[in-house]
């Protein structure tokens, strides 16, 4: 049960005095704005206020794939938006990997540029033609934004080298990469500490007040706060600060397997339009997605588990991904992603000296950074 007490003067004097910018959540986009700011004027007290012990939210619980679009999702993309803002999505994503990465060092988040496969089944033929038709259009656009000129290709032969069953067709996006998410966040937190960031954990924030001047924050423990101005950086948890925003959580399970003898998967895939990926985390599998199969029940900001899409989950990974020998599960999780009705982030001030930084869309390890930098300017303008 949450332990509801007073502040004390000490403690109001000491920790909470003369706050200039006060940001809500640790993850990914908040850790970044608050560097941000911090380079902006370091004199400046930037203080980060997290719910949970950890961040606990998507940032630390993510697949950790460095990716901007595979082939599927670009062409899904098409279908319902312009293809202006198509590209422009793909371009904060690609901006987005190249300022994390500078950040804090490809050593540090042991960045990887192994590849984004696409798999497609025989079922699957007609979406792959649609693919294959397009790849050399793709290759030109995209290629404007990354620099790399045949960065779709289809690489069939690949297949008996991973080890697949069932699967016809791979597409290969070389210059998608990956990360280990535990390692980056591990160094935005030091980073932030580093650059003088004070981080509080276990302040869970529950409203908030513009008034103008100063904006008062009321926490769930009971007391309340001051700062001269806020960014509210918790993606998923969103609605419940800023009932107004266009925003729905949205549930992704994860499961992480046992160590394999001479695992023959390397790099980051994605199957089924996305909604399911996996990757090697060295000689493990991690596999996660599936919300598709019961979008009702994930539209949720409530950790736990979902059965159907947990046995989805293990017949993939027995029958398609590593057919060869029964695999043991180390474990399981889940994280909280913010989608919307539009497929891109909410950038925006919604009072005078709040800026909303949420609505990832499930691509924040690759456009967080941006959208946590971009928050800064915003807020500090
Ligand atoms: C399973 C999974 C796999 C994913 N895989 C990828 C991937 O491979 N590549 C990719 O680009 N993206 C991926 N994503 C998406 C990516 O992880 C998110 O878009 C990104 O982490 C969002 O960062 P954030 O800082 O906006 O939010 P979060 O990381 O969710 O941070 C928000 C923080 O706010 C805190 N908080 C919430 N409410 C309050 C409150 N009231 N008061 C104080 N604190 C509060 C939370 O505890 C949390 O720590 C994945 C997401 C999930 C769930």
């Amino acid at each position: 049960m949450l332990m509801k007490y007073e502040l004390s003067y000490w403690e109001k004097e000491s920790f909470f005095k003369d706050i200039d910018f006060a940001i809500i959540g640790s993850g990914i986009v908040g850790l970044s704005a608050a560097i941000h700011l911090k380079y902006l004027n370091r004199k400046h007290r930037v203080v980060v206020f997290e719910r949970g012990a950890l961040p606990a939210g998507a940032s630390t619980r993510n697949a950790g794939f460095a990716c901007f679009g595979s082939m599927t999702e670009i062409l899904d993309d098409l279908s319902h938006m312009s293809e202006d803002e198509v590209l422009a999505v793909v371009e904060k994503r690609w901006t987005g990997l190249q300022r994390l990465r500078a950040m804090l060092g490809d050593e540090n988040i042991e960045f990887q540029q192994a590849g984004g496969y696409e798999m497609f089944t025989v079922a699957e033929a007609e979406k792959f033609k649609q693919c294959e038709e397009r790849i050399p259009e793709l290759n030109e656009k995209l290629g404007r934004i990354t620099a790399c000129k045949n960065g779709y290709q289809i690489v069939d032969e690949r297949i008996a080298e991973f080890g697949f069953s069932g699967i016809e067709h791979l597409i290969l996006n070389s210059p998608e990469g990956q990360v280990n998410t535990g390692k980056m966040m591990s160094a935005m937190l030091e980073k932030a500490k580093e650059k003088g960031v004070e981080i509080f954990n276990g302040i869970g924030v529950q409203y908030l007040e513009d008034e103008n001047s100063t904006v008062r924050l009321g926490t769930e423990a009971g007391w309340e706060i001051s700062a001269g101005r806020v960014i509210v950086a918790v993606n998923g948890f969103a609605k419940k600060l800023l009932p107004e925003l266009d925003l729905y959580p949205a549930r992704n399970q994860v499961l992480l397997t046992q160590p394999i003898q001479n695992l023959k998967v390397k790099g980051c895939f994605h199957y089924d339009r996305g909604y399911f990926y996996f990757r090697n985390i060295g000689d493990r599998i991690l596999l996660g997605g599936g919300r598709n199969l019961d979008f009702k029940t994930e539209e949720t900001d409530g950790f736990g588990s979902n059965e159907l899409i947990r046995t989805a989950l293990q017949k993939l990974l027995t029958e398609v991904i590593y057919p060869d020998k029964p695999v043991l599960i180390d474990r399981w999780w889940t994280g909280i992603m913010g989608l919307g009705s539009v497929k891109k982030p909410i950038l925006e001030k919604t009072s005078s000296n709040v800026v909303a930084a949420v609505r990832m869309n499930g691509m924040g390890v690759a456009i967080g950074t941006l959208i946590g930098q971009e928050a800064a300017e915003l807020v500090n303008s």
